[in-house]
């Protein structure tokens, strides 16, 4: 997919091979003494590009971790970073573990100690290199992760801004556990603010009652799937998960189908459904408007790609189309909204996150109160001019200064906003791009290129 677009590009002899490969991977294996003997574990911390730092990206718990898959999504961070506009370069981390094998204190102490390996490194650090959560992980690890950073570098003032998806109390930012389905939403709407778009899938009118499907319940599959379907009225027609799939046609609870799935590790038993399939895969072949995989790579390949229906294919996970794939999705007329793009709500709510970090102040701390007077000020002198009364709902709405969370949606929406319409100049203006995803390899490719011309390189 990179080659694709990099041949589209001029760039300067050698420059495309060092864009393409990563700048470092550090292995580690440590070992942690757990029930009575020692337990040897390995991780990755991989850096892809350091054109800009601190450089960026996840750390996940996966027993699918390997050095190629860190790699590959190191790579894929230093162009979702160039393509939003957040200035990082790519990293990406791992550990092979199943996190469900170990109980927290367990899980407190691996992780403590894949922080130590990679803190003494300087493979976590404020400037340097600042990871966040990814599939296994969340904000308790980020916080042990911090609080570790914390113990090694007792006079770092920066030390909060050492990792990102922080809980509230521990420095996070609000509207960051949801940044990733928030920012998958605000793509969908924004792709259907441009009909041409829209025609090009196949597809007519408003993102309003689209039929869903979702793989993967977790963190950014549970946030799109809320809130497409209670802000956008989706029904969301599918989802698969661990267990099977579960489907009903008019739209599924998915506040109780999460319950289920917390409560029970699986969909299957879900009363909520009026139809259940033990194999998960094959729903993702199912009618729908809008197909969501969001949960692990590589579900759509060579050999399902020409039964996919949904005319409309957002990649909330990372890498669920593989390249053979996608030739194939392309050439059946169906649009794919590219990774680098779709899930880059998470980063850049990590970049808020970040900044406020460093800042010291929560986002709106100083302007809300004196918003709010300003915009009163204005109403009362409406008020007064025309003797009419504005409703108390409406004063409300309006008089009402932002605070950290509206700031924060605030930023997601422009950035999302911003990036597909680059993406979509792209797409329409040059002949030789038939897709999103060559559109945003192209804009973030030609980035990198010309921070490293900048640099001198
Ligand atoms: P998560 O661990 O919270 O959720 C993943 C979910 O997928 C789990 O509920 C799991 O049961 C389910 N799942 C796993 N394998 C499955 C399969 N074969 N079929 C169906 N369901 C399956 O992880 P997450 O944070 O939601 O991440 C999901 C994807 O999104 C990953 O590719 C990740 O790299 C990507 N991503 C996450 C973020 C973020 O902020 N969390 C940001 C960018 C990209």
């Amino acid at each position: 997919m990179f080659s694709k677009a990099a041949g589209l590009l001029d760039l300067a002899p050698g420059l495309e091979e060092k864009i393409r490969v990563c700048n470092s991977t550090y292995t580690v294996r440590f070992g942690v003494k757990l029930r009575g003997k020692i337990q040897t574990f390995v991780g990755y911390r991989s850096v892809h590009s350091d054109h800009s730092e601190p450089v960026k990206g996840g750390i996940r718990f996966s027993m699918g971790v390997n050095q190629d898959e860190v790699e590959a999504l190191a790579a894929l961070m230093s162009y979702k970073c160039a393509l939003v506009e957040v200035p990082y370069g790519g990293s990406k981390g791992g550990l092979t573990i199943n996190p469900n094998d170990w109980d927290v204190d367990e899980l407190e102490r691996i992780t403590r100690r894949f922080a130590f390996e990679l803190i003494k490194r300087d493979l976590i650090n404020p400037s340097q290199n600042v990871p966040a959560p990814d599939m296994g992980t969340g904000e308790r690890e980020m916080a042990w992760i911090a609080d570790q950073y914390k113990r090694m570098k007792t006079t770092d003032i920066n030390a909060s801004a050492c990792v990102t998806g922080k809980p509230l109390n521990k420095g996070g930012i609000r509207g960051r556990t949801e940044a990733t389905g928030r920012g998958v939403q605000y793509a969908l709407r924004e792709y259907f603010r441009h009909p041409d778009d829209v025609k090009a899938a196949g597809l007519s009118g408003a993102l309003r009652g689209k039929r869903v499907i979702v793989q993967g319940l977790g963190n950014v599959g549970y946030h799109a799937a809320k809130f497409l379907t209670e802000e956008d009225k989706c029904p969301i027609v599918a989802v698969i998960e661990r267990g099977g799939a579960v489907m009903r046609e008019d739209g599924l609870d998915i506040e109780a189908l999460r319950a289920h799935l917390n409560e029970h590790g699986t969909v299957a038993g879900f009363e909520g459904a009026d139809r259940f399939e033990e194999n998960g895969a094959l729903v993702l072949e199912e009618d729908c408007d809008i197909l969501i995989p969001a949960a692990i790579e590589a579900v759509i390949t060579r050999e399902n790609a020409a039964r996919i229906k949904a005319p409309l294919i957002i990649e909330a996970a990372n890498g669920p189309v593989t390249a053979g794939a996608d030739e194939i999705l392309l050439q059946a007329g169906k649009v794919v909204i590219p990774d680098m793009y779709a899930n880059a709500g998470g980063v850049t709510v990590s970049y808020f996150e970040w900044v406020k970090n460093l800042s010291r102040i929560r986002f709106g701390r100083m302007q809300r109160r004196q918003e709010e007077s300003h915009n009163q000020i204005l109403i009362d002198e409406l008020e007064r001019m025309t003797g009419q009364k504005f409703t108390e709902e409406f004063k409300q709405q309006y008089t009402q200064g932002a605070d950290e969370l509206a700031l924060v949606r605030s930023g997601l929406d422009d950035t999302m906003r911003g990036a597909y319409q680059q993406m979509h100049e792209v797409w329409r203006s040059n002949d030789k791009v038939d897709d999103l995803r060559t559109a945003a390899y192209l804009i973030s490719i030609r980035r990198i290129a010309d921070s490293y011309a900048a640099l001198g390189l």
